[in-house]
């Protein structure tokens, strides 16, 4: 049996890891006072954590001018410090901000906006400030309209940190398991399900709404993640979702797509589950809704919404208000603007085929997933994984070539890639010779 990693192990500093020994006294001296203020709770990327000043575009720097290209991080989604971005806020916050329960244009604006992208009927949004509290309510919606407690997440999922949602987010746990009314199915991968993703994943999920069905609890919510990232990045085939997702609708279950990740044009797509050609009933965002700055949402229907008030009702101090929709909103017109989809679709595509080309060459490459600019590349094989690969060409790639990149998978050895959607094919091929040499020499 393989161990699985938790999520946070995933690419973490350990303080007495090799290549720990070339941290600078100044660097040792940020750590203690972290260490000292946030105490256990600390957690930091690399095996020598990277000290950062400022970011433009597709690029980060250290305290030592020098640049990383940052292949990693999905917030800053249309480039870090995005001039128009950081403008809409600066201008908000200097003109007004306030609570939600004032009338303002910009939120109103920006949630016409917002909903104008979703397909009916999902016409209605609640605005909150974290994907976590918006998959929170996005659970208590669903087992309020169900008046069932039953969830069936991934077997590797990861849905945020309030109580209820760590309770669905099987990587987070380090010890004990999930409570009962939780149900988890392996991902929708070829090793798990052989070459019928949807009838098997279908299969698995049928046998937790009937377990869930027998034990009392009953079917409230299939939640997935629809680029399945913490569970190692799985797109393909296009569509394999829909059989599970009626299956969950027969037995009077809703469908909750958590778009925190795949989100707002990542996939060249709007939203990733319209690869899967289906309407969600509920749609959860986060992350590059602000492009940095906290703004996230729950998309649904009204008649749900109007159940749930008449239980209890949602306010929420700091959700959409109008600094954040001033971000939210200056996020949709950069992408319109910029045509980041279209980018995400050629760019993406461009970068999974130099990643196809460089695993003919390289057998420790077991297979490259993605879809627009979210790609997993997955190291080892199925039977071996191989995390120490992952973590050493992460590292490598930061220390030597100054790339930016991140792990995933229940194993660790899958690398996350995922780009600003302002890449170029010549910041692709940066990467990829890198990744290149550095197979190419940890292979001899
Ligand atoms: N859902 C998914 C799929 C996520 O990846 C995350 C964060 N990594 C969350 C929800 C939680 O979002 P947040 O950290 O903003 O609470």
């Amino acid at each position: 049996m393989l161990d699985t990693q938790e999520i946070l192990a995933l690419n973490a500093f350990q303080p007495q890891s090799s290549g720990s020994e070339d941290i600078s006294p100044d660097l040792a001296n940020l750590l203690k006072r972290r260490q000292q203020a946030y105490g256990a709770a600390s957690v930091l990327f690399y095996q020598r954590p990277l000290h950062l000043v400022r970011g433009a575009g597709v690029f980060v720097y250290d305290t030592e001018g020098r640049q990383y290209l940052d292949f990693y991080n999905n917030v800053m989604s249309v480039g870090h410090c995005h001039p128009r971005v950081a403008q809409a806020i600066a201008r908000q916050s200097a003109q007004l901000t306030i609570n939600s329960r004032y009338l303002y244009d910009i939120a109103l604006d920006y949630a016409e906006r917002l909903l104008a992208y979703f397909p009916p009927p999902l016409t209605q949004v609640i605005f909150t400030c974290t994907g976590s509290e918006s998959n929170d309510l996005a659970l208590r919606i669903a087992r309020t309209v169900t008046e069932r407690m039953g969830v069936i997440v991934s077997h590797h999922a990861y849905h945020g940190n309030t109580t209820a949602v760590t309770e669905v987010s099987p990587a987070s746990y380090r010890s004990g398991s999930q409570p009962p009314y939780v149900r988890t199915v392996p991902a929708p991968s070829s090793i798990n399900y052989g070459s019928d993703i949807a009838t098997g994943f279908a299969n698995a999920v049928a046998e937790q709404v009937y377990s869930l069905q027998k034990s009392g609890f009953g079917l409230a919510a299939l939640l997935v993640d629809t680029i399945f990232s913490s569970d190692g990045v799985f797109t393909d085939p296009v569509g394999f979702l829909a059989p599970a997702v009626t299956v969950i609708r027969e037995a009077g279950g809703l469908w909750i797509a958590d778009e925190v990740q795949p989100g707002f044009g990542r996939t060249g797509r709007m939203w990733g589950f319209e690869r899967h050609h289906l309407v969600p009933d509920m749609v959860t965002l986060g992350k590059p809704m602000g492009n940095g700055y906290p703004i996230a949402a729950v998309v649904t229907r009204p008649d749900y919404l109007e159940k749930f008030c008449q239980i209890t009702g949602y306010f929420n101090t700091f959700a959409g208000n109008p600094v954040a929709a001033a971000a939210g909103l200056a996020v949709l017109e950069t992408l319109e603007a910029e045509n980041l989809l279209e980018k995400a679709t050629q760019i993406g595509a461009y970068l999974r085929s130099q990643l196809i080309a460089l695993q003919k060459l390289y057998p420790q490459i077991a297979d490259v997933r993605g879809d627009g600019l979210y790609v997993g590349v997955e190291l080892g094989d199925p039977q071996r994984p191989a995390p120490e690969l992952a973590t050493c060409l992460i590292n490598h790639l930061y220390l030597e070539k100054q790339i930016l990149v991140g792990a995933a998978g229940p194993f660790a050895n899958v690398l996350k890639i995922r780009p600003p959607l302002c890449l170029s094919k010549d910041h692709v091929d940066s990467f990829t010779d890198a990744l290149a040499a550095l197979l190419s020499r940890f292979s001899q």
